[in-house]
């Protein structure tokens, strides 16, 4: 029998339900909440990932401010308009597009951003204090994959997890986030001997890479839950036979649809639910302000 495909978009617009009233308390009482979006350069990508983010906190009733810099900028520039950026009590979230110009240093800029307003969890400090259960604010793509597992149905609790890809900011917090709920967690990446071996045992399947179909259907077990976070543009032959770009993820959906017993697709699996998420952070890093509380 087919999967049941977990529909990224429905799941988006459910949180997006529920923030709503979180963020029409808030500003009621204290004020409107303010996210200031640090583009750096002419990359197209980012540029349209940010003008769609903007439309969706302005669409949500969160303000936003697109701050454009020149790619020429330098470290210490870069350093002081976020500086200026955490002091300004109208801004309640930063964020910064990547990818950043080559002779910044991307660690340090993430260091820098104030971990109350870090409104994608990508502060060192934020990703550290998730070792321990207690974080701030944590990465939006790693809750939006825990979101997935939930609204699937699956039992955590003790079930085999493998996630594939441990990066800082996707496949770790991942990771951390399904050992705490008591999943049994394999961690696979590049070095990996026998990845298929790993995968085959996963009752949750997490793939995180960015390498197109990476796993194919015979690499699935029978009704796995299957979240596919990988973006890939490829070009494939299209109806006409002329080449044709498409979004597909680490995962060969065709194939596994037909053992997985749920699955996200790409587009609109992982992708909605972390830009909820990204809404879901603003607002709640703005009530983690009132206090300061951890
Ligand atoms: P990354 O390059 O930082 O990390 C990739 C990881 O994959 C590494 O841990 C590496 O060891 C592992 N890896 C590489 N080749 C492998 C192989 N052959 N077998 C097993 N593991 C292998 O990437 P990232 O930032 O974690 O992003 C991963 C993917 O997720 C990309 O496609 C990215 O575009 C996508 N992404 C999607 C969202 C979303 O919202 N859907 C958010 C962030 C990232």
């Amino acid at each position: 029998m087919a999967a049941r495909i977990i529909d990224g978009k429905q799941v988006a617009a459910d949180l997006r339900n529920e923030v709503s009233s979180r963020l029409l308390r808030y500003t009621v009482k204290h004020g409107p909440i303010k996210l200031v979006a640090v583009l750096i350069g002419n990359d197209p990508a980012s540029k349209i990932y940010a003008q769609s983010q903007r439309r969706r906190c302005l669409q949500a009733g969160v303000q936003h401010d697109l701050v454009e810099l020149s790619s020429s900028i330098t470290q210490p520039e870069l350093l002081a308009e976020i500086d200026r950026l955490n002091a300004d009590p109208s801004v309640t979230g930063i964020m910064i597009q990547l990818p950043l110009p080559r002779e910044i240093d991307e660690a340090a800029i993430q260091y820098r951003i104030d971990p109350y307003k870090d409104v994608e969890g990508v502060n060192p400090a934020n990703i550290g204090l998730l070792f321990y259960d207690h974080g701030i604010i944590a990465p939006c793509t790693a809750l939006a994959v825990q979101e997935l597992i939930h609204r699937s149905g699956v039992t955590v609790r003790g079930a085999e997890a493998v996630v594939v890809g441990q990066s800082g900011i996707v496949g770790r917090p991942i990771s951390m986030f399904l050992g705490a709920q008591m999943a049994t967690v394999t961690s696979c990446h590049v070095a990996t001997r026998d990845l298929a071996a790993h995968t085959r045992a996963a009752d949750i399947l997490v793939v995180a890479v960015g390498k197109p179909h990476l796993i194919p259907g015979d690499w699935i077990k029978p009704g796995a839950v299957v979240i596919d976070v990988g973006i890939n543009s490829v070009q494939q032959p299209g109806p006409d036979g002329k080449p044709v770009r498409r979004t597909v993820g680490d995962v060969h959906f065709e194939s596994a649809r037909e053992i997985a017993g749920a699955i996200t697709p790409v587009p609109g699996g992982v992708g909605p639910v972390t830009v909820a998420m990204l809404l879901r952070n603003t607002v709640e890093a703005a009530y983690k302000q009132l206090n300061r509380e951890l």
